[in-house]
């Protein structure tokens, strides 16, 4: 399965099959092997893409009958790195629906101005992992790994195990004991990786299992890899291209381990450099406060920060020691953007309102529109602005978050909905459909 070109000579990229640049350094590394980190100082590490041509929309158009015609990632690959097709899997990923709703907008107190949703609860696993999961796992193909891994909050591991089934290769899989939802946890068992159940959080565990992959034997497919950002910048390319290639204001998304914020800047560095769009937007990374790091470390300006022990409902953004803080920290100053953090509470009243418009999406998607809704009241986003929110994750990854807020009995839980309980009685049933009609 190892289809590339024989490694050229390192230090001259352009001969490079799979050139990879050291964020720290500048060194340029050869990615036709398994390097998550730069051999001389440790660095995180981008994959390299030209950006010296311009492009133009119509360079992504599908082609029947390649990747391109099914996938929502593959079909950007004029700015992915150059995966032979022999080793890619791809599932379908991407293609997911851009919303516009103007309750959204109302609730962010944004009356005259647009709120879109790009809904990535959509892809096969429901959620945005899908698409930088297709981009690892083919370049682990693509290089003879035998078994590939991951530490997860839960949507990782799920694309994990459902990528690995699809190219015939193991899953190894770490989570925090106790930390991750059911829903999320029955798909990765379901979809058959080896799940290992750490004692201790996320962090810890990705620790681990960095050390573990160090030497390369075994593949780590978390965001620190080089290749799986990748997949996840065609969240933008596809927004954009939904857009006409008009950049929206602003867009906002939920940050954890930060990989996904990293992403979306190289995404929009890309996309600028390459004359496809003519400004960039303003990135909002929105965190939850039990979990913000970022957030703090963006409040000092960038001066301080400090690693800290994370909780929140929002499982898929409970991580004190974001991997990728240093990547995403280019994403908010190249394009002027913002880092916030916001309220469990927040959180959940925000996605029992993106639930109830008939939309749906798991907690931590839910802090985007929170996290919107907090800079328009701080004045920072102006109520006429053209936004675009993020919804990493589907509905139903966390069936526990909506029971105890729907069923928990708490009389501040403001749109609770709850079920109504009749005698298998014909006047009992008319008395409820009456109290319906009458709203
Ligand atoms: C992974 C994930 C996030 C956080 O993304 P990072 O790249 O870790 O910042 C947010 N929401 C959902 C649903 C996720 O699965
Ligand atoms: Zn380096």
């Amino acid at each position: 399965m190892s289809d590339l070109a024989p490694a050229a000579v390192q230090g001259s990229h352009q001969e490079l099959a799979l050139p990879v640049r050291c964020m720290s350094c500048g060194a340029t590394h050869d990615g036709n092997h398994p390097i998550t980190t730069c051999p001389e100082c440790s660095g995180l590490l981008d994959a390299l893409i030209d950006t010296s041509r311009s492009l133009r929309p119509d360079a992504f158009a599908a082609t029947p009958g390649t990747f391109s015609a099914t996938s929502g990632v593959w079909r950007f690959a004029p700015l992915l790195p150059a995966i032979p097709a022999e080793a890619i899997v791809t599932r379908w990923e991407g293609n997911t629906p851009l919303y516009a709703d103007p309750r959204l907008a109302s609730y962010a107190g944004m009356d005259g101005g647009q709120i879109h949703v790009k809904h990535e609860g959509h892809n096969p696993t429901g959620s945005f992992k899908d698409r930088g999961m297709t981009v690892a796992v083919s370049h682990a193909r693509a290089i003879g790994s035998a078994l590939v891994a991951c530490a997860s909050t839960g949507n990782t591991s799920a694309s994990l195990a459902s990528y690995a089934a699809a190219a015939n290769l193991p899953a190894l899989v770490l989570i925090p004991e106790g930390k991750i939802s059911t829903g999320k946890l029955a798909q990765t068992i379901a979809l058959g990786a080896l799940v290992v159940q750490v004692e201790g959080d996320f962090d810890i565990a990705l620790r681990l299992l960095r050390d573990l992959t160090a030497d390369g034997s075994v593949y780590l497919a978390n965001s620190v890899n080089p290749f799986r950002p990748e997949g996840q910048k065609t969240i933008v390319f596809e927004l954009l291209d939904q857009l006409d290639w008009q950049a929206p204001d602003v867009i906002a998304l939920p940050g954890g381990n930060l990989g996904n914020t990293a992403a979306f800047g190289k995404a929009l560095g890309e996309a600028y450099e390459t004359g496809l769009i003519d400004r960039l937007p303003r990135i909002a990374t929105i965190q939850a406060a039990g979990a913000a790091p970022f957030a703090a470390w963006y409040a000092s300006g960038f001066d301080r920060y400090e690693p800290v022990k994370a909780e929140t409902v929002a499982t898929a953004i409970r991580i004190g020691d974001p991997a990728s803080a240093d990547r995403a920290r280019r994403c908010i100053e190249r394009t002027s953007g913002w880092v916030v953090s916001v309220t469990d509470n927040e959180i959940l009243e925000a996605k029992a309102h993106i639930d109830r418009i008939g939309i749906g999406c798991e907690p931590a998607s839910a802090a985007s529109l929170a996290g919107v809704r907090a800079l328009v009241a701080s004045g920072e986003i102006a109520t006429d602005a053209s936004v675009v929110c993020v919804l990493t994750g589907n509905l139903l990854k966390d069936p526990d978050a909506i029971a105890d807020y729907h069923l928990g009995g708490d009389e501040t839980r403001r749109s609770a909905n709850r079920p109504v309980s009749i005698p298998a009685t014909m006047d009992a049933l008319k008395r409820v459909v009456d109290d319906a009609i009458r709203g």
